[in-house]
This record gives C-alpha cells, structure tokens and sequence, in this order.
C-alpha cells in the first residue's frame, strides 16, 4: 500500500465511485482526490507518479462506465475545481476544468455570449466537454474552444497549453482520449454583442426541447452509442423494439432508445452486458455496428 503524501492532499481510500458517476455504478477508487486548485492537482499527480501508481481524472462522470472491481491505483475528480472569467465585450471566456458546462453556459448567456447555448442540457465539466468534444442540437465544444492547459502526469511540474486546433477534433473524438493528460482549464471564444434576454431565451429552449425527450429523471449516462452516419443510433434500436430490453437493473430506456437507465440497483456489469446485447441484435438484424460513446473504465487493457 502507498504511503500518503507527507502534506495535506485530501486523499481518501477506498471510496464508492457509484457516487461520482451519473449512471450511480461502479465500485471503489483505491485512492481518490478532490483537488480544490490547479497547484493541488499538479501536487497530486506528482505524488501518483512518485509511486509509480495508475492515474486517472474524471470529471462529473457523465459520460464514464466504471466497472464493478473499481480502480486501482489514484482517481483524481475535477468538480470542485471551478471558477470562470467571462469577458463580455471580447467575449473571451477561460474556465477551470471542473467548471460545469452548463453553469458556463448560463453566465455566457446573461452576458450576452452566444455560443454556448446547446451546452446547457450536458451534465458534465468544461474538462469532459473538451475530452469528449461534447456538443448537442447543432453545436459542439470544438468549435468554441480556443485553447487548453494541460498537465502531463509524468511531468506534472510542467502544465502547457495547446491551441484547440492541435486537438485533432471530431465527431465526439478528441485526440485527449488518447493521451493521459490531464486538462486544468480551458479557453473558449465567444460572440459578443447579444442581447442578454435573446441568448438566455434560447438557452432555456434547448434545456426544455432536452428535458422534455430525454429521461432525464433516471440514471444515465446519456446517449450510449455514436450515432453511426447516416444513422441514428436511437431510431436503429428502437425500430428493432429494443426500448425497455432490460438486463438485470439497466433498461434501454422507454423513453428514448439510446439511454440505457439504472432502474435502481444496476451494476456495471449489467450496463455493459445490456450494451453489448444491443450491439448484438442490431448487428444481427441490420448489419450495423454500433460503437459506444461512453467511456469505460476499470474493464481490462484499453478499458
Ligand atoms: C442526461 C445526460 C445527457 C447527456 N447529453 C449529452 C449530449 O447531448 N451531448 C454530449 O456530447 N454528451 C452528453 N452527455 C454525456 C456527457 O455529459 C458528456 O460527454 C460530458 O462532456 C462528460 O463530461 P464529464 O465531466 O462528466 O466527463 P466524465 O464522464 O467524468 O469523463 C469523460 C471522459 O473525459 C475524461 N476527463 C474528464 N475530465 C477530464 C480532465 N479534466 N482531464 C482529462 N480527462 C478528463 C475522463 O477520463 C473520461 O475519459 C449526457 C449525459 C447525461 C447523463
């Protein structure tokens, strides 16, 4: 067992990680951290590193299926480290990494930014936006961002920055899932000018359309699948009379086929069996392979 770090780190042992992820699965981090600021993180990671230990950062755990074993080695969660500077005549917006998305999203609006009006609905930090190129309704983190800082955990002492155009962005697809950095903040680029009420009227809108389509009352993780062009994942699983296919406590949802909801006691290993049931039979009845989008952790080499 590591020993910990000789000064004050908030480092935790053995916590439940169900309690860090949307979906309310997975099992304990060996060594879990709350950093509160930049240089308690980069302290942190130096410690991970001194002990030769795995290290992994998560965000709000929206997008994460964490497996039942948990993790070993250092866990390090972002969400308490927040705070944001929005320039309303510049419109140049920086955002610590834990900063939710959504709470950036609605002070952007009341300053009269567009362009973060899509990211209100999206459960998740500006650090898992940027990893996951997050984006909703016709907008997405890429095409916002202007930069990120980053630390690289076998350097912890070094944070640099990238320009967002260094990030090989895609389809939900940043060259960050990838790479093992850990992103600190990010620099986005917004439009100013708007009018305040105009931005926020939008931004509600986009919260309502959501709401009112999507099981936002159950654990989930969101959409599981990428949507494979020029499909939708949803009406593929759904068109097979998937909705409610129920393995164990994880259920595709009745409400919109590509959620797949803790109806209570789910296990990890139930969601990913119920994703690979689905991958099945969509396989086998349309001949159309279905890749998640969600990120699993803790499941093996790659996992
Ligand atoms: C109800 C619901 C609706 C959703 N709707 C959408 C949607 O419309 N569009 C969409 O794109 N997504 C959606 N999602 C999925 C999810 O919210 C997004 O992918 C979000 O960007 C994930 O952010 P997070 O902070 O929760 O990241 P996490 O889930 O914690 O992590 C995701 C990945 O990013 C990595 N990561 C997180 N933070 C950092 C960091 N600071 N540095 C390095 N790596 C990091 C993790 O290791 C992991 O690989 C939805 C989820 C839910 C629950």
């Amino acid at each position: 067992m590591a020993p910990a770090p000789s000064w004050p780190l908030a480092l935790r042992q053995g916590v439940a990680l169900a309690n860090f992820t949307s979906w309310k699965v997975g099992g304990a981090a060996e060594w879990l951290a709350e950093p509160g600021n930049q240089a308690e993180l980069v302290a942190l990671a130096a410690w991970a590193q001194a002990q030769a230990m795995p290290l992994r950062c998560i965000g709000a755990g929206s997008n994460l299926l964490i497996a039942d074993a948990g993790l070993a080695g250092l866990t390090l969660c972002n969400r308490r480290l927040q705070g944001s500077s929005l320039d309303a005549s510049t419109g140049l917006v920086e955002a610590e990494a834990g900063e939710p998305i959504p709470t950036l999203a609605r002070k952007a609006a009341r300053l009269g930014l567009s362009g973060l009006e899509w990211a209100v609905g999206i459960p998740g930090t500006v650090g898992g936006a940027v990893v996951m190129n997050a984006g909703a309704q016709g907008g997405c983190t890429a095409e916002w961002l202007k930069s990120v800082r980053l630390v690289d955990p076998t350097r912890p002492e070094a944070p640099f920055d990238l320009p967002a155009e260094a990030l090989e962005f895609a389809y939900r697809h940043s060259r960050l899932q990838a790479e093992a950095w850990i992103v600190l903040s990010a620099r986005f680029q917004l439009e100013a000018g708007h009018d305040p009420a105009a931005i926020t009227a939008r931004t509600s809108a986009n919260l309502h359309s959501r709401t009112s389509t999507q099981p936002y009352q159950q654990p989930s993780c969101g959409s599981v699948f990428r949507n494979p062009e020029p499909h939708k994942a949803g009406q593929l699983i759904e068109a097979l009379g998937l909705k409610g296919l129920q393995i164990g406590q994880a259920q595709v949802s009745p409400i919109h086929a590509n959620f797949i909801v803790n109806t209570g006691q789910a296990t990890a290993a139930d969601i990913s069996a119920l994703i690979e049931e689905v991958q099945r039979r969509v396989m086998t009845g349309r001949g159309i392979a279905l890749h998640p989008e969600v990120k699993r952790l803790g499941f093996g080499p790659g996992g």
